[in-house]
């Protein structure tokens, strides 16, 4: 694993400005471990479990089946990313070496060394912002099945990028039918509490994904050994031969390639994916602009295939549709992005806005807010109508220039989160009307006034 990161050519073309463009990340390999330190851990495993077995702590049954895994990654709940991972490596079946590659799927995602080391595990690595993540709790490994938790490792150093001789932070997990899952490089001190020997369950947490170890970058490297100790590849396919052709250890196996939207993303600058080894990304996340400002919008693909559809909107306050461009995916990459930049001539609306990328079925949305500096004090003044704010006794003031007539308009009020607070029928004359309406005090709404002719939208402040 490394930052390794390439950005193409930035493109100029029918839709594209001056500040559009896409770029991939091509994580490097590392070692995992040294056949020393494998070594190692296979004896204090060995060690550990006889202690726990004469504790009567440790059960196994070679007679059951082996256990079928969840995924071992999952996401912080509280974050916007959609996924926050791809794969990088998986195990190399040919046992020849250097470069003599086959993953189970008969193609090289995978790596080996001059010294004869053939990867033993998945590495899966976090994508986009591994530091970034990393510092935030974002990327969670967690134990692809019941079991007990045999070993633990804390206390090492987790921002690696090079191969070196550093121990990782890892949890190990043995299983009902005595095989054992391994989860290397986590983040220091980020470990689960629970202490050797605890029960854990399928998807609970172990701890964070970091750089700990052998390691070129945030990753999770995922090893598995039956119960006669010896090295599993979980996935069932035509080049692994050490499984059955139908026995995979996944509940549902992940397709070899997988396409995921891990993100779409709203940025006050350019990204900087790569700040040296060990530093946090410059994400420019911004998710409230205030109005003159320009707004960049990222969408970060895992194995995206090459000629995929990919549609970028970006949703007005009141639901209406200001930018909508689908365009093909130009390259295939385990990871890649792809940006766009709006100036501030864009967001004729103040409020919620959304940007939303659909691939396939699947749409990632991403709220944010255009014109959070705004004067709220202030007569918001179209062709057709004036609206005073703040609101004030619970009544709203809308100044009708409707040349004597009176117009039947709807009114509809929406949080600035979209959700519809408020609805009614109402008669607007000309001049000045009083609506009374119940909304929280000191809060912001959306005001959407329309009839017959017209359909205006106004920010309110009550
Ligand atoms: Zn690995």
């Amino acid at each position: 694993m490394k930052k390794n990161y390439f950005l193409l050519s930035l493109f100029c073309g029918l839709f594209f400005n001056a500040q559009d463009g896409q770029g991939f990340y091509q994580p490097k390999n590392s070692i995992c471990l040294s056949q020393e330190q494998r070594q190692n851990i296979q004896e204090e495993i060995s060690n550990n479990r006889k202690i726990l077995k004469s504790q009567g702590k440790l059960s196994e049954n070679k007679k059951l089946d082996h256990p079928l895994f969840i995924w071992p990654v999952t996401k912080n709940p509280n974050t916007k990313y959609n996924h926050v991972w791809s794969i990088s490596n998986h195990v190399d079946h040919n046992s020849a070496y250097p470069n003599k590659l086959q993953d189970w799927n008969c193609g090289t995602r995978t790596y080996d060394t001059t010294d004869g080391y053939n990867h033993m595990g998945i590495d899966i690595f976090t994508w986009p912002f591994g530091w970034h993540m990393m510092d935030n709790d974002v990327a969670h490994a967690v134990a692809a099945a019941d079991g007990i938790i045999i070993m633990k490792s804390n206390g090492n150093y987790d921002r690696n990028c090079s191969f070196g001789s550093d121990n990782w932070n890892a949890v190990y997990v043995q299983h009902g039918d005595g095989s054992v899952s391994w989860y290397g490089h986590l983040k220091n001190n980020s470990l689960t509490s629970k202490i050797v020997g605890s029960f854990v369950s399928a998807g609970e947490y172990l701890g964070v994904i970091g750089s700990s170890g052998n390691s070129t970058g945030p990753h999770l490297h995922f090893e598995v050994y039956n119960n006669n100790n010896q090295l599993v590849d979980p996935y069932s396919g035509s080049c692994n031969t050490w499984n059955s052709s139908t026995d995979s250890w996944w509940e549902n196996q992940k397709p070899y390639v997988d396409p995921k939207i891990n993100a779409i993303f709203t940025h006050s600058d350019l990204a900087v994916f790569d700040n040296g080894c060990g530093v946090q990304e410059t994400t420019n996340f911004k998710d409230s602009f205030n109005t003159g400002e320009k707004v960049m919008v990222y969408m970060y693909f895992a194995d995206l295939p090459v000629g995929k559809q990919i549609n970028l909107k970006l949703i007005r306050p009141d639901n209406t549709v200001a930018y909508n461009n689908t365009f093909n995916n130009s390259n295939f990459y385990f990871a890649s992005y792809w940006y766009f930049t709006f100036q501030s001539s864009q967001f004729n609306q103040y409020g919620n806005w959304k940007a939303s990328v659909t691939v396939d079925s699947e749409t990632v949305t991403h709220d944010f807010v255009y014109g959070a500096n705004m004067n709220i004090d202030d007569i918001k003044t179209t062709k057709r109508f004036s609206v005073i704010n703040p609101i004030k006794n619970n009544q709203l003031q809308i100044f009708s220039k409707n040349n004597g007539n009176a117009s039947k308009s709807k009114l509809e009020i929406f949080s600035m989160e979209g959700k519809l607070v408020e609805s009614k029928q109402v008669e607007l004359k000309s001049g000045a009307n009083l609506i009374d309406v119940k909304l929280q005090k000191l809060q912001n709404y959306i005001l959407k006034i329309s009839n017959d002719t017209t359909q205006e939208t106004f920010k309110i402040v009550n």
